[in-house]
């Protein structure tokens, strides 16, 4: 069990200039617009509107750092995949967030989150393809999972691994309504920052 004293706003960031000085392990969280990023990251603080939930998904198009007991940082990176955002936010996800996987030395690793009830798009695929390409790791959260029976869920699971090559123990089904799930995650987390050196540097 994590213990989050503190979880504090630090700063927005559209390019790498604004990014905060590098210092403590960052663990960045990505999914598609309205998968349900900001529920969770809210769920494991511990805390109603740490992150707002955008009323207007594919608006928010910025990086957001925040500090956790001033031991690591949380990134919450722009969701991606919104249809109907104007065509330019929609471009810009990519390099923002290419940027920031790409070149940030104390990232350790991201929280990958999906929907449960669906299968992985193309962009869900493209993002998980980069994390493999530059050596960084990953764990992966299938949100919304009060929506769906035991055995839905787990037939979910299933289907998902298999889409996305992987164990079905590697994915760990989260509700940000009843808090199913909360430990794994965090238990995911802490193991990605116990985790050695992190990425290699010439990804
Ligand atoms: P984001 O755009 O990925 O940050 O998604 P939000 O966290 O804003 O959530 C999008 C919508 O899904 C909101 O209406 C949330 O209340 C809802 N939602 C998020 N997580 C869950 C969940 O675990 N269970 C259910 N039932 N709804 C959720």
């Amino acid at each position: 069990m994590m213990i989050v004293k503190t979880a504090e706003f630090m700063t927005s960031a559209a390019k790498s200039s604004q990014y905060p000085a590098p210092g403590p392990p960052e663990i960045a969280f990505a999914g598609r617009s309205n998968v349900g990023k900001s529920s969770l990251i809210n769920v494991l603080v511990n805390r109603r509107r740490l992150v707002k939930t955008s009323s207007t998904p594919g608006r928010t198009q910025l990086l957001n750092f925040f500090d956790i007991n001033g031991e690591f940082i949380f990134v919450d990176l722009p969701g991606y995949g919104y249809a109907k955002a104007p065509a330019a936010v929609r471009k810009s996800w990519g390099p923002m967030i290419e940027t920031y996987l790409k070149t940030r030395p104390c990232l350790k690793g991201v929280v990958a989150i999906l929907d449960i009830r669906r299968e992985p798009r193309e962009d869900d695929l493209n993002l998980l393809g980069w994390l493999d390409h530059f050596g960084i790791s990953r764990i992966v959260a299938l949100a919304k999972s009060d929506k769906l029976s035991k055995s839905g869920q787990k037939k979910r699971l299933d289907q998902i691994a298999g889409a996305l090559e992987t164990d079905p123990s590697d994915l760990i089904p989260f509700s940000a309504k009843t808090r199913a799930g909360k430990d794994r995650v965090w238990e995911g987390i802490r193991n990605l920052l116990d985790q050695g050196p992190g990425k290699p540097k010439e990804a």
